[in-house]
């Protein structure tokens, strides 16, 4: 496994993107490693700080590496949208190469100090850093988008002030993209995206890629997005794949298992036909 700076240098290098898939248990584990090695391509291992609930980061750290140490293709393991320091210090532990710190609800000079407190103590692990600048709905998409998104797109200006001062090593960016599933389809800035583009030092993230065309997506990436989140996708397809099972399948004997692995063939594909598209 290596740490998101260096993956990133290789995107940027190429003018391409890396796909970053969250996971939560083994099947969404499995559904990456597997994608990846099949087409022989890069991948992010992300975990957010929410998932914590439902399966402890240590485990999960225990699952990738043994998985992704020693492997040929490349790997980062990344904690997904943090906001607490604690939940850091246990990801840095447990081996994650990569954390998100995110004060992207805080004023700019707050969020500026709080993440670069967390560069220091995460470089002198060799972990790296994604911070988040502008506003975008809650991560699970519950929050709704009545807020006027516009007003909460990153301004070119502060991106490069908090880039600079936090030291950061990825920035995720607020253009119109948002968590969940999007009411109709998302229009990207791109102009502004050019803009952040080309006064940011640091690689650029998108969040909320699931339901952005993929037109779009090529194009958010030849202006300097090198980092693209999915979740919603894959998520929403690996329960439609357990609806259509169960109703399929009605004998009292169905194993757990089965079920899982139908989801986890669903996930599987959907990450290959994103990692096909992205680099
Ligand atoms: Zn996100």
């Amino acid at each position: 496994m290596i740490n998101l700076k260096k993956m990133l240098e290789q995107a940027i290098k190429n003018n391409s993107a890396i796909g970053s898939f969250n996971v939560y248990n083994l099947e969404s584990i499995q559904a990456v490693v597997e994608a990846a090695q099949a087409l022989g391509k890069p991948a992010i291992i992300a975990f957010g700080e929410s998932y914590t609930k439902h399966a402890p980061l240590e485990v999960i750290a225990a699952i990738v590496k043994k998985y992704c140490t020693d492997s040929e293709i490349p790997y980062v393991l990344h904690l997904d949208h943090s906001k607490n320091f604690e939940t850091i210090i246990r990801a840095i532990r447990a081996g994650f190469t990569s954390v998100m710190y995110d004060g992207s609800s805080l004023p700019l000079d707050k969020n500026i100090e709080k993440t670069r407190y967390v560069v220091q103590i995460a470089h002198m692990a060799d972990v790296s850093v994604e911070g988040e600048l502008g506003y975008m709905n809650n991560e699970d998409g519950t929050a709704s988008l009545s807020l006027s998104l516009a007003k909460g797109h990153t301004k070119p200006e502060d991106a490069r002030k908090y880039a600079e001062a936090s030291g950061i090593d990825a920035l995720a960016i607020a253009i119109g993209n948002a968590h969940g599933i999007y009411k109709g389809v998302p229009e990207l800035d791109f102009e502004r995206l050019a803009e952040i583009s080309s006064v940011v030092d640091v690689p650029l993230v998108l969040h909320g890629s699931s339901g952005i065309p993929i037109p779009s997506l090529q194009k958010a990436i030849t202006l300097g997005i090198r980092k693209v989140n999915i979740n919603t996708e894959i998520s929403t397809q690996a329960i439609k794949t357990a609806r259509q099972f169960l109703h399929e399948n009605t004998q009292e004997n169905l194993r757990f298992e089965t079920l899982l692995k139908s989801s986890e063939n669903t996930m599987n594909r959907a990450i290959k036909e994103y990692l096909s598209i992205l680099n």
